[in-house]
């Protein structure tokens, strides 16, 4: 089977018209299924932070949780059908509630244990995935499109390099999560990970495209697709330099360098997983959905013949380490 691995992240995913877009991008295929992970709705994961804020600080946060409410409730009216509104609802107050009733013991204690903290920031993802499921069973077979929980496969452990996954245990899970399914579209939760105690935890802030590139190489994926809202990677920084263009190929190693010295592409640690099987990742623009955007793979066409990208980082100590 050839998979597809799809990251959708905040940026793209702020109203219904987001949703329909992203939907649109897919049609049903079962020779080549879409795994397509997503980030919480934009904000969300802030707003969920605030809410962990305003506890620490004994402070009133009702209208966060109205705001949290508020963003929800405008993308799923739109776009999902009346039972599935009600539905999502529901289990959206109830998380809400299991949220309130974290945060209620805060005031005594001061501080939130972090495996609390990660319960609570990682509610943002399960909403967004189980919204976009409920959109995609409302356009194509419902049989065809399942909700995948990343916290059902995706084992990690606490390093010094960061949260990273438990490989074998992963793989053995995904595959028993995925083997009597024949779904074309598959719906991921970004960013939240259990431990090997099968506690949530989550990837870190921004760990999405982590989630994703780890389901790349999980899945033997040909193609890793991070759909944001800008064309690609530029080859300076546009606020600095307006003539900056699109660079539409770029080397691993060309991406990494861009990376580590200061271009706003992915994490070096976020492309890892993908690189390590030679899967292509393109960077493209869901609202420019015609453009091809940026290649990075193995090897990119002029490697050695041109300069590809100029990149500045400002007032720091800068020490270079080599290596993955
Ligand atoms: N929603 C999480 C965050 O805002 C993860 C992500 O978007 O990558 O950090
Ligand atoms: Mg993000």
């Amino acid at each position: 089977m050839s998979w597809k691995v799809h990251k959708f992240g905040g940026s793209t995913l702020f109203d219904a018209h987001c949703i329909e877009l992203l939907a649109n991008r897919f049609s049903p295929n079962k020779n080549e299924p879409a795994m397509i992970v997503v980030s919480a709705l934009k904000g969300v994961t802030n707003l969920l932070q605030e809410l962990i804020d305003l506890a620490e600080l004994n402070k009133e946060s009702f209208l966060t949780y109205k705001a949290i409410r508020d963003k929800h409730i405008e993308v799923i009216r739109t776009c999902l059908g009346s039972d599935q509104v009600a539905s999502f609802l529901s289990q959206l107050d109830n998380d809400l509630n299991t949220i309130r009733a974290l945060l209620s013991t805060v005031k005594e204690i001061k501080r939130i244990p972090s495996h609390n903290l990660d319960k609570i920031l990682g509610f943002g993802e399960i909403w967004s995935a189980t919204l976009i499921t409920e959109y995609f069973r409302s356009v194509i077979p419902a049989n065809d499109v399942m909700y995948v929980d990343a916290r059902d496969f995706l084992v990690t452990q606490k390093t010094e390099m960061g949260v990273m996954p438990l490989w074998d245990e992963s793989a053995k899970l995904l595959e028993h999560k995925l083997l009597d399914t024949s779904c074309s579209i598959y719906i991921a939760t970004g960013f939240i990970a259990k431990n090997k105690s099968g506690i949530q935890c989550t990837l870190g802030r921004n760990g999405s495209d982590y989630s994703a590139s780890i389901l790349a190489l999980l899945l033997d994926a040909d193609e890793l697709t991070f759909w944001k809202d800008v064309d690609g990677v530029l080859s300076a920084d546009p606020r600095i330099v307006p003539e900056a263009k699109i660079i539409q190929e770029l080397s691993y190693n060309e991406a990494m360098e861009l990376s580590y010295f200061g271009a706003q592409i992915l994490h070096p640690k976020t492309m890892m997983p993908a690189i390590t099987k030679s899967i292509p990742i393109r960077i493209r623009n869901l609202f420019n959905g015609d453009y091809k955007g940026t290649v990075i793979k193995a090897t990119s066409r002029n490697d050695q013949l041109i300069i590809k990208g100029v990149t500045g980082i400002d007032k720091i100590a800068l020490i270079t380490l080599s290596g993955a």
